[in-house]
């Protein structure tokens, strides 16, 4: 296979998200200018600000709710991933049990009654984001990750976990590749089309009297007695309470400083595929897919039937950079189409209709966390790793919990209260990265987990996308 293949195919292919494209019309909310007055305010018009703001509004019904976001809603990671919608909040059970064994069984609940309300939420609110309930099937390259499916099989047995173990042939009625000798398919997982969800969260808090403000960054957070004041370029918000939701973008609190790091991870998206194209790579099902190395594929279908294929790259920059610039990045888009052409050879003359990059929250532990500051009237939620989607929820009603002051079952799991081991300043940090990226890779070469990740094992340190 010539990298010229690879350059063909990625020709016309259009320098942002797929999703895009399928985006409702929308109204850009205006810039906050002047003063304004509020209870609640949230920063970031994301998935779990957007969820903050709708979740406040069934608690409160008369609170005001202000949300502030620097750019449009749904802009960054919100509006460019994947959209798996997991049945977890702990980035999967093997993650829980790893790093959280005394409240694994808890973490597996409260994902999988997380994903049941979610639902329950999109058909109360009317949010129409191409929610399907399909599954997901977890696929082997390797015999070692082979070993890794059969322990995922009895973790999910542990806990009353639909799956369904598929050996090189039984995989072939599931998904047709050279590439792929062993598979595990669990119902449970769903999938979405992330733009449609952040402009449904977007629509139903605008109608439920949420006061959105577009290109607003706030710039300074500051206590001001038993307020809040939010400074932003042209105006400011005077809140009783703040939740922040800010994902990557340098946070509003120093605390948070070296909490996550920013991992840019890329994905493609095919032009539609007729049946005859999908048949001839036995994908009969709207189930989405992803391979079990440490750098690893994930694919699924749009309703449109293309095939968004991403993942395997995961780059960090030195000092944390974030700029937009990087989320085009060529190397990785030719690596994926090369990839994509292995894979399937049958769609081997198939060309790209988009590529795009965004950026990842990574924590230390791959999952999110929560905390507050300023005597418990400001909170915040980040470090969901690359799974986001269905936790951002989750998040959201975490940070209420908080906000409220009430203890909870939320709020008093391990995971979301404690704080992930903070990432060392530069150069260690890129030097960490690097070799922890390194030991990753050759472990996906041979299966063999060398003393450095054995040692962050030991620490509970993890590195993901
Ligand atoms: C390429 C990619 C693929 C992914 N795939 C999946 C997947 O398939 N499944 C999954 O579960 N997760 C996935 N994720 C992760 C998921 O997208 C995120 O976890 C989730 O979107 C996080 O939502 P958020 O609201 O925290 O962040 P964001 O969507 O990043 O929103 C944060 C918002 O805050 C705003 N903001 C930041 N700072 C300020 C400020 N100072 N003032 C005002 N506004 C501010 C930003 O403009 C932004 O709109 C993926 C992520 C990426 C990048």
């Amino acid at each position: 296979m010539t990298p010229h293949n690879a350059y063909r195919s990625l020709a016309d292919a259009r320098p942002y998200p797929f999703w895009q494209e399928t985006r409702p019309p929308t109204i850009i909310a205006p810039r906050l200018t002047g003063d304004v007055v509020c209870d609640i305010a949230i920063v970031g018009g994301g998935f779990v600000g957007l969820w903050t703001a709708l979740l406040a509004r069934q608690r409160w019904a008369d609170a005001t709710i202000v949300v502030l976001d620097a750019g449009q809603c749904g802009g960054e990671a919100s509006g460019r991933n994947g959209g798996f919608c997991a049945p977890s909040i702990s980035h999967g059970v093997s993650n829980a049990l790893k790093r959280w064994p005394e409240e694994a069984e808890q973490l597996v609940r409260l994902g999988r009654e997380n994903l049941v309300a979610f639902e329950e939420d999109l058909q109360r609110f009317g949010m129409d984001v191409a929610f399907e309930r399909s599954g997901k099937l977890n696929v082997a390259s390797q015999p070692w990750q082979v070993e890794g499916l059969r322990a995922m099989q009895k973790n999910y047995g542990r806990f009353g976990i639909d799956c369904e173990f598929l050996d090189a042939y039984e995989l072939k009625s599931r998904l047709d590749s050279p590439a792929y000798i062993a598979g595990v398919f669990e119902p449970n997982y769903a999938l979405l089309n992330p733009v449609k969800m952040v402009s449904e969260l977007r629509r139903v808090c605008l109608e439920q009297g949420v006061q959105l403000f577009e290109h607003s960054p706030v710039t300074d957070l500051q206590a001001e007695g038993s307020q809040q004041r939010l400074q932003t370029g042209m105006g400011s918000v005077k809140a009783g309470k703040v939740a922040l939701a800010t994902n990557i973008a340098p946070p509003l609190l120093g605390a948070l400083k070296s909490a996550v790091i920013p991992i840019y991870d890329y994905a493609l998206t095919t032009q539609p595929l007729d049946d005859d194209q999908l048949w001839a790579i036995g994908w009969v099902g709207r189930y989405g897919i992803a391979d079990s190395g440490n750098q690893f594929h994930y694919l699924r279908k749009t309703e449109d039937n293309r095939i968004l294929w991403a993942g395997y790259d995961a780059i960090y920059h030195y000092g944390s950079r974030r700029d937009e610039a990087l989320t085009q990045r060529p190397e990785s888009f030719v690596i994926l189409a090369r990839q994509f052409q292995l894979a399937f050879p049958a769609l081997a003359d198939v060309t790209f209709s988009h590529a795009w990059g965004g950026i990842i929250d990574t924590s230390a532990r791959t999952t999110m966390f929560c905390g507050t500051a300023s005597s418990g009237r400001v909170a915040y939620a980040q470090g969901f790793t690359g799974q986001g989607v269905s936790a951002s929820r989750f998040a959201a009603l975490t940070m209420l919990d908080l906000l409220d002051g009430t203890s909870t079952e939320r709020t008093k799991l391990a995971m979301t209260s404690t704080p992930p081991f903070a990432f060392p300043p530069e150069p260690f940090r890129y030097m960490g990265v690097s070799m922890a990226q390194r030991s990753l890779a050759r472990e996906d070469l041979t299966g063999h987990r060398d003393w450095l990740l054995k040692g962050l094992d030991a620490l509970g340190i993890g590195f993901d996308s």
